[in-house]
């Protein structure tokens, strides 16, 4: 028999977790807090339903899909309303719809002739081949020019990232970028013949990719995945010490106690994983990993009456660059995606403050916040009554930041899994920072460890009775 340690039950290791056990490894998930899904977190109330941290899954790989059948969640995912794929940019102060096609494209007012000429320019526009690890703001400049960073690029990644553009790496944070650069010298050409490629992987780009979330939110997924995994699930026991033996580990929790395991799967965050105690040789330190950063984000759900709101808000929502000068990152038009999010005649709204570009904001008091994001939704969406519900969460280190220079972090994750064998890394500070990169990592651990138990011989420790 073998048994495996799960650090971490937000989604990463709570999915690795459902693999094994599926596979018959048993597994015990060792989880800080009270509760599972780690930044997940849905609530209903008044017959509102807010989601605070991710919104949707965006169904990249064919393991998403498995991994909700498996769980035997079919019958209560939902699906995006077909109507609202629509995704909005601000520019003069308002709303304006992103093209989705090159005719589209021609005759949108989101950018100027200056821009759009730079924008089909792009093929001509010759691939870097020095090596140099750029950011984001310097490639999109090279490539599409000032304006396309400055009206669309810089909106993005404060919606994906809560980033800067100026500091995120293009290979590290946006890899697929930097691929469709090196492989076809160009975005638009990379765009068009990456297709056939990607359809052969089996993968879905992620703009194109299905949306997703269950009828009470995405906390039903790692909720179930708890049921599923049964007394495996221990909460509010956090790691504190990692201590290496002949033929697996100790590990020494908060509460006093320690418990033995065969492999051990760190799914925590990277600053959890600066902070854990290594004892063993060779020696290991995660200390570095305290240089990685999380900006603060606090996320604000509120709910109006329709006839409050001016705009149709239909649509996934809208992304608002720093050039625009409002408070808000953007917003998800939460009851427009998906059904039951509103009760009839209103409708949710869901904003995102402080990121990399205000952090100090994120830290504000709840009534504060609701003032910050009305105003903005008053010069922006036509909102006039006050709210009807009102609710927000503040993250103090919400999404990690992959930075100029982050691949020096995940070589060191690597060496660390080479010099201590049976000790694993995974999760959205090594993988990719979405959820469905999440869940795939987890995936992907849960097959590595499932190899390495099978190679390795036993002679394994169970975990301790105490817990
Ligand atoms: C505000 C916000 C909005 C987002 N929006 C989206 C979105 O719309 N779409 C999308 O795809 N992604 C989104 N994301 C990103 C995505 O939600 C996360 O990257 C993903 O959920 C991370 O999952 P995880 O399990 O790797 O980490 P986490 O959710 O951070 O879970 C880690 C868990 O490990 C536990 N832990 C850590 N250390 C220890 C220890 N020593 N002992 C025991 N337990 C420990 C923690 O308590 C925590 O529960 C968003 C993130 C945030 C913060």
């Amino acid at each position: 028999m073998t048994s495996v340690a799960i650090i971490g039950g937000g989604i990463t290791g709570l999915t690795a977790a459902f693999e094994l056990h599926r596979q018959g490894v048993p597994v015990t998930v060792y989880e800080a807090s009270n509760r599972v899904g780690g930044v997940i977190e849905s609530i209903r109330q008044d017959g509102f339903l807010a989601e605070f941290g991710p919104n949707t899954i965006l169904e990249t790989s064919p393991r998403i899909g498995q991994l909700i059948n498996e769980a035997g969640l079919q019958s209560r995912r939902l699906d995006p309303d077909p109507q609202a794929s629509a995704r909005y940019v601000v520019r003069y102060k308002r709303p304006i719809e992103m093209p989705g096609s090159p005719l589209g494209f021609l005759t949108t007012q989101l950018f100027t002739a200056k821009a759009k000429l730079a924008v089909l320019r792009e093929p001509f526009v010759p691939a870097r081949r020095d090596g140099k690890e750029e950011s984001v703001a310097e490639f999109v400049v090279r490539r599409l020019g000032r304006e396309f960073l400055d009206h669309a690029i810089d909106a993005l990644v404060a919606g994906v990232y809560a980033g800067d553009p100026a500091k995120l790496s293009v290979p590290q944070a946006f890899p697929k970028l930097a691929a469709l650069e090196a492989q076809y010298g160009s975005l638009i050409k990379g765009q068009i013949f990456g297709a056939r490629e990607r359809k052969r992987r089996g993968e879905v780009a992620k703009d194109r990719a299905p949306k997703l979330s269950f009828d009470e939110g995405l906390q039903v997924l790692p909720e179930t995945l708890r049921l599923r995994l049964g007394d495996a699930v221990k909460l509010r026991m956090t790691v504190k010490r990692l201590v290496r033996l002949s033929s697996g580990w100790r590990l020494e929790l908060e509460t006093g106690q320690s418990v033995e395991h065969r492999a051990v799967l760190f799914a925590g965050t990277a600053y959890k994983l600066a902070a854990l105690e290594f004892q063993g040789e060779p020696a290991v330190s995660f200390r570095r990993f305290s240089e990685i950063e999380y900006p603060p984000v606090a996320s604000v759900v509120l709910g109006f009456r329709r006839e409050d709101v001016k705009h149709p808000c239909q649509g996934f929502g809208m992304l608002i660059p720093k050039i625009e000068n409002f408070k808000i990152l953007g917003t998800i038009f939460s009851s427009s995606l998906f059904p039951n999010r509103a009760p009839a005649g209103h409708l949710t709204l869901t904003s995102y403050v402080g990121g990399k570009r205000y952090p100090e904001l994120a830290a504000l008091s709840a009534d504060q916040l609701y003032k910050l994001v009305c105003d903005d939704l008053r010069v922006l969406l036509g909102v006039t009554g006050k709210p009807v519900f009102a609710h927000s969460v503040f993250y103090p280190r919400a999404i990690p930041q992959y930075v100029v220079g982050y691949g020096a972090y995940r070589e060191m994750m690597t060496e660390i899994e080479q010099k201590a064998p049976g000790l694993f890394l995974a999760g959205h500070y090594r993988d990719g920072i979405s959820l469905s990169d999440s869940i795939v990592s987890g995936c992907k651990a849960a097959d590595r460890i499932a190899a390495s138990l099978k190679s390795a011989p036993s002679g394994n420790p169970q975990p301790d009775a105490a817990v």
